[in-house]
């Protein structure tokens, strides 16, 4: 499968880079970077700490989809809804793993993928999805008396909070209690707040250091305690993913789809 990798600079565009070249099946054929970025006209391979790899890291996304099959995108919620145009006008696959996507950027996602195939999740490793998984369960047996709070620890430069995998695991506790995120989800509190409102989820975060992405689900009931955490030591984890997540994509009809589709959790 012919892979370009957007954000080719980024933490995770360096890792998705070297994860492509490493992957059986996938070929690098384009890496772009936005206009006066220093990794212009670099080798993408070089920019990944890799042997050459004949590409080199562009601003003009256009050519290089027209000879792709897939983009691989970590980049910000206003690039990827502009990829995600540009990816379906090409008719290739669209994986995104930005985070700190708003409402009317999933609307414009939604219309993309009348043509496109579009894989999207706030955390692409298999860890994270079962963890989501055993959360929707664990929220659908206990029932309100048990608090649900979540708390999410990342490195010093992430810009957006909660992290959209505290955001896809408070979406799993609600689906198990079938009532509203929106509507129940409590992003931070400060100074006299009033008691905890039953049936709220509610959400803490940490920034610093290198951490790569630290997750607890916290259900606390009266004298007792039941936490599902997730540590993510290496962002190899997302790129295997998105990689997994773009030959899935390749025969699948248009949609837009997430890590639970790719992994089969949802069968
Ligand atoms: P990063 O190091 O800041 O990388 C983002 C890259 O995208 C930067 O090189 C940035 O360039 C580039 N970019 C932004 N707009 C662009 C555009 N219009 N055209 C081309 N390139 C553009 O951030 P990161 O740590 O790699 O994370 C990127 C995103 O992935 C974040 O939203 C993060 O939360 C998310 N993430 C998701 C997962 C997951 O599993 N879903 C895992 C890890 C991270 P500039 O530096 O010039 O702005």
């Amino acid at each position: 499968m012919r892979l370009v990798v957007v954000g080719a600079a980024g933490r995770m565009g360096r890792m998705l880079i070297k994860t492509v070249a490493e992957t059986e099946g996938c070929r690098l054929v384009g890496a772009i970077e936005r206009e006066g970025s220093h990794a212009l006209g670099q080798d993408a391979g070089v920019l990944a700490g890799l042997s050459p790899l004949g590409v080199s890291v562009t601003a003009d996304p256009l050519p290089v989809f027209a000879k792709a099959d897939g983009v691989l995108d970590f980049t910000s919620p206003a690039a990827s809804v502009s990829f995600a145009g540009l990816a379906a006008q090409a008719r290739i696959v669209h994986v995104i793993g930005t985070t700190g996507l708003q409402d009317d950027d999933f609307t414009r996602l939604e219309a993309a993928a009348r043509h496109a195939r579009i894989i999207q999740s706030g955390n692409m490793s298999m860890g994270v999805n079962l963890l989501a998984g055993l959360v929707r369960k664990v929220a659908a047996t206990l029932g309100e008396d048990f608090d649900i709070e979540i708390l999410e620890m990342h490195h010093r430069m992430k810009v957006d909070a909660p992290s959209g995998t505290a955001l896809l695991l408070g979406e799993a506790a609600a689906e198990g209690r079938k009532i509203s995120l929106k509507e129940h989800s409590v992003r931070s509190r400060d100074g006299h707040t009033g008691a905890r409102n039953a049936g709220d989820i509610g959400f803490a975060t940490l920034r610093g250091g290198s951490v790569v992405g630290d997750h607890s689900v916290i259900f606390a009931g009266t004298g007792e305690r039941l936490e599902l955490s997730h540590r993510a030591e290496d962002r190899s984890i997302f790129a295997r993913g998105a990689v997994k997540a773009a030959l899935w994509g390749f025969d699948k009809k248009p949609g837009l789809y997430t890590m639970a589709d790719v992994l089969g959790l949802n069968d």
